[in-house]
């Protein structure tokens, strides 16, 4: 029900301007208000804090619907959910009350500022610091790559706080509006044009006590817990666009005639196709038995996470570059969506934890 609803209003409403939102490289503020208008920002939380059934595996099919047709688009989904599973997860009673039933109707937007700089995959590296003064904590330091920044009325700021001495990892709610607080340069990218990615900088930003999620010293936990299940998702959007990218190549392959019949007569084009298929079924399977494991806290969930991102991700790489190649020249031009899904599949393999830091997760769960 919940795949066949965002299907027809992704086709009907935004497949006709998914170009456009590319081509202008602007956040689609339509694309949010018709997500609010058909209650599609619900999945992002509990029942208890106004969301649907708080299901991983439900949201995920919705990213996947979303990607198929627009993976800028799935951003506007998926970062509510990355941007507010800090909350979810690790937040207290007050802070799940006071935040998520907006998150639910996205009339509070919620980010998750964690890389920074010089500390990509290094979290550890990072050099945003928080100070007790006052009765309060003093944030200083610069975020890089935020998703949706320039839009968050929240952002789960992730700083060090010196305790005897020692660095510890801390998660703090940050009003997107608060002093100090300055959205900076916004990226111009590769692909995922309509999702905006900005730095954003810390100067002498106060917040109170109560905004810490978690203790002091969670942090590092915290943003590991999120990023397994931002993973997944990630898994969806792969799965979704590889989808959409085979859908295209099979049905121009019909229609495209050369040498007297069309190129889908071809051994040579339908084996790519099959192939395509065949990986996008594997990468769905994965990455729904992932967000099964998620939902329900499975020991090894962490595992399966971080393999079906691998695969999903480099998977739509191949199909949407082999989209490309069945469309032939024209498949190298916008006039056709696989070009711009080509350069959205690229980033998948590269955030929430690149692709060469997946094998680190596996492996290490293999080797304990
Ligand atoms: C469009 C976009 C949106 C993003 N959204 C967010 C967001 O909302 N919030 C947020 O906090 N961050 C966000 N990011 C940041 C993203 O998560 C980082 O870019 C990513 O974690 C990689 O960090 P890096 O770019 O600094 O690369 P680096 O860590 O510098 O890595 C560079 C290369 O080295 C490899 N590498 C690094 N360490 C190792 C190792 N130990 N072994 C083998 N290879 C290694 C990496 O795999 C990569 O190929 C976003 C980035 C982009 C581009």
């Amino acid at each position: 029900m919940i795949r066949k609803t965002v299907r027809r209003i992704m086709q009907e409403k935004v497949a006709p301007r998914a170009a456009e939102i590319d081509q202008k490289a602007e956040l689609p503020m339509d694309v949010f208000d018709l997500f609010k208008a058909n209650d599609i920002f619900s999945l992002v939380a509990a029942q208890e804090y106004g969301g649907f059934d708080g299901k991983l595996l439900t949201l995920c099919l919705a990213i996947e619907e979303i990607s198929r047709v627009c993976a800028s688009s799935s951003m506007v989904l998926g970062n509510q959910s990355l941007g507010s599973a800090p909350i979810a997860l690790w937040g207290n009673e007050a802070q799940k009350a006071k935040y998520l039933p907006g998150i639910a109707t996205s009339e509070i937007k919620a980010s998750f500022a964690l890389t920074e700089p010089n500390a990509g995959s290094d979290v550890g590296g990072m050099q945003t610091r928080a100070v007790f003064k006052d009765n309060r904590f003093v944030i200083n330091g610069n975020k890089c790559f935020i998703t949706h920044a320039d839009i968050a009325d929240i952002l789960t700021v992730f700083a060090k706080v010196e305790v005897n001495g020692q660095d510890k990892i801390t998660a703090f709610l940050v009003d997107g509006k608060a002093k100090g607080v300055t959205v900076g340069k916004k990226e111009d990218k590769m692909g995922l044009r309509g999702s905006s990615t900005c730095s954003i900088s810390f100067e002498d930003v106060e917040v109170p006590e109560s905004s810490i999620v978690g203790k002091i010293g969670d942090g590092y936990r915290i943003a590991l817990d999120c990023l397994d299940k931002g993973r997944i998702m990630c898994g969806s959007q792969s799965v979704g666009l590889a989808q959409g990218a085979l859908e295209a190549a099979a049905s121009y392959a019909k229609t495209r005639v050369q040498f007297g019949k069309p190129i889908s007569e071809n051994q040579g084009i339908q084996f790519i196709l099959a192939d395509m298929a065949t990986e996008i079924e594997l990468a769905r399977t994965m990455v729904r038995a992932a967000a099964w494991k998620y939902d329900n806290h499975e020991p090894d969930m962490m595992k399966f996470s971080a393999m079906s991102k691998l695969f999903a991700t480099d998977m739509v790489m191949r199909a949407t570059t082999n989209a490309v190649q069945i469309l032939g020249g024209y498949g190298y031009c916008k006039d056709y969506p696989v070009e711009r899904m080509m350069r959205d599949a690229k980033i998948f393999a590269i955030f929430e934890g690149s692709n060469q830091i997946q094998r680190l997760v596996i492996a290490r769960s293999l080797l304990k």
